[in-house]
């Protein structure tokens, strides 16, 4: 590909509503142009690190078995209304009508129209396991598109989902993606760390999400400094040290706090540290669907911790989204403000108490009566819990639950997702197969999604620097650049460029050439190549030619170094080969 031929859509300034540096590079770099909040296209350069990234993804589903296939972004509603998600989704799910007053929704994912592929395309247990994917455009009206193609409303998945006759087969399956996605971050050449996670409200049970470590990411991971642990913050647990063992129990005193509420006001009210506290939250518990209902539920926390709402809603009994109970009603119900409630048998209700609370000794707590508070409070004597659980949002430096060593906090950009889905969707769409016995039965489902689109952003997260994008040479919209410089000057300058030009073609090499006459200054030639991040330059001017050589630079290092004209594509073909 020749420049002149090309649309190098570069840009100089940097725009000025890209917050993080993949998209301010990928519009400077001209990958792609916005067209509404969310909503983008890919440019020619852009394009083609999208294929890059596809064909990668694509290998590797392939490798495992997966078969390709396509479908529609348009979905009817009836088929979403049977899996109950019609309802289910807020407003993220697009909707529309046809000319027939029909419903539909824009795909924001697939298991619906998938299951139903499947229900009426397989019959018997002898079919399965079955793994199909596409790589297809997704609409969700993300209620806060940024970052570029990072939360768009409009980007490109790989979505697979799987089909069994039992579990061990789904576990079989999921364990091949998690491998595949192993390899296709790896042929990115990205860091990453793969992470256990929620499954939200996709629903299933056994799930993990791959993140690359990204101060820029909208995803918090935890790992520790010792062991394999590594989860999403969401569901991380961890472990505090345990108080001190020696401390005896004092007496017990009730004390006025007046209208001190807040666990700030009674710490400095009372000139103790907020970790001296136990603090009493209400939530409203499960109704008989799980949804929050009339009863209560208090969770201990210690005073300078927060809850952890994934892990305090995943509690059985516990009302999932979790909501917390207004003032008027812990008045009504509870006959105390919410300032001063403690975990007094007077309370009445059921009680949770994080690991960290249980081995507290000498705590303060409300005293379940207005404007007061008691000092010295310990476990059985005064204060009692039902139940000990994980419900507290784990920090940096906390000890990892696998006793190895401290957890670490990172940023992370969650680039796939892999869930084991068991039946939800295949028993609510009854899709069912013959099993050994010819009985109807229920399939077995996992679903397997990676952005591919986030993934070139994800990328340049990873691999830029001052003056651009520095592309792997997996994902390189192209291998090398040859740059002529002055051709004005020298007829030789064309004239050998295209030759090199030619033998790279010849070679194999994505190449492109940048032949942009004297109206292009030199300076602005070597920095779009720098910019754009091809991984290889060359660059033939008067002055190199004059000794039968070129000048070659790696756009991951600075040094630039002269090779023989001859010499210069195979050394090239050679580099590429070895990366
Ligand atoms: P997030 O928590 O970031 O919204 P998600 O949990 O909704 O992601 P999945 O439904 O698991 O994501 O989708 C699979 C993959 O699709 C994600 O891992 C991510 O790489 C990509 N993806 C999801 N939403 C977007 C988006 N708005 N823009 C670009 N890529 C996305
Ligand atoms: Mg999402």
């Amino acid at each position: 590909m020749k420049t002149s031929q090309f649309l190098l859509a570069t840009a100089k300034e940097t725009p000025a509503d890209a917050e993080i540096v993949s998209h301010q590079l990928m519009l400077r770099a001209g990958m792609i142009h916005k067209l509404a909040s969310g909503i983008y296209s890919f440019l020619p350069l852009g394009m083609r690190v999208v294929r890059k990234i596809e064909n990668i993804v694509r290998e590797e589903m392939d490798r495992i078995g997966a078969l390709e296939i396509l479908m529609p972004m348009v979905q009817p509603a009836e088929l979403w209304r049977e899996s109950g998600r019609w309802q289910g989704m807020g407003p993220e799910l697009a909707r529309f009508r046809d000319r027939h007053e029909r419903e539909f929704c824009l795909g924001p994912t697939h298991e619906e129209v998938v299951t139903d592929i499947i229900r009426n395309q397989c019959h018997s247990y002898r079919q399965l396991p079955l793994v199909l994917y596409q790589i297809q455009t997704k609409f969700r009206d993300e209620r806060r598109p940024r970052f570029g193609v990072m939360r768009a409303r409009e980007f490109i998945m790989k979505d697979a989902y799987s089909f069994h006759a039992d579990l061990a087969s789904l576990e079989e399956t999921y364990r091949d993606m998690h491998q595949a996605y192993v390899a296709i971050l790896r042929r990115l050449k990205l860091e990453f760390r793969a992470v256990t996670a929620d499954s939200g409200n996709i629903g299933g049970s056994t799930s993990h999400e791959f993140h690359v470590p990204a101060d820029s990411g909208e995803d918090e991971i935890v790992f520790s400094s010792g062991g394999d642990y590594a989860a999403n913050i969401e569901l991380a647990t961890g472990r505090l040290p345990d108080p001190e063992a020696e401390e005896q129990p004092g007496d017990c005193i009730a004390t006025e706090t007046g209208a001190a509420a807040t666990i700030d006001e009674v710490c400095q009210l009372l000139e103790v540290e907020p970790k001296r506290l136990v603090k009493t939250l209400i939530v409203h518990a499960a109704d008989e669907n799980g949804a929050p209902g009339d009863d209560l539920v208090a969770l201990l926390l210690r005073g300078d911790q927060n809850l952890n709402e994934t892990l305090a809603r995943q509690i059985e009994g516990v009302g999932s989204p979790l909501r917390f109970a207004d003032d008027d009603l812990i008045r009504e119900r509870l006959d105390c403000p919410p300032g001063c409630l403690g975990p007094l048998p007077s309370l009445g209700i059921r009680i949770i108490a994080d690991h960290s609370v249980s081995g507290m000794k000498n705590f303060i707590c409300g005293a379940n009566q207005a404007g007061r508070h008691l000092l010295n409070a310990n476990w059985n004597r005064d204060c009692a819990y039902h139940e000990i659980a994980d419900i507290r949002r784990v920090r940096e430096g906390d000890l990892s639950p696998d006793g190895n060593g401290t957890l670490t906090v990172r940023r992370g950009i969650e680039v796939g997702h892999i869930f084991q889905l068991g039946a939800k969707y295949s028993e609510a769409l009854k899709a069912t197969v013959l099993n050994e016995q010819g009985k109807a039965a229920v399939m077995y489902m996992g679903c397997y999604g990676i952005g591919v689109t986030r993934l070139a952003a994800a990328c340049i997260e990873q691999y830029h620097d001052q003056r651009g994008i520095i592309w792997p040479d997996s994902v390189a919209p192209f291998h090398l650049i040859i740059v002529e410089l002055d051709a004005h000057k020298s007829g030789q300058v064309r004239n050998q460029a295209e030759a090199l030009y030619r033998q790279a073609l010849a070679a194999g090499i994505e190449v492109l050439l940048d032949d942009r006459d004297r109206k292009t200054s030199p300076g602005v030639k070597l920095a779009e190549s720098e910019l754009i991040g091809i991984p290889h330059r060359l660059v033939v001017s008067p002055r190199t030619l004059a000794d039968g050589e070129v000048e070659y630079s790696s756009r991951r290092g600075r040094e630039k170094s002269r090779i023989a004209l001859a010499k210069a594509i195979p050394a090239i073909a050679d580099m590429l080969s070895d990366s």
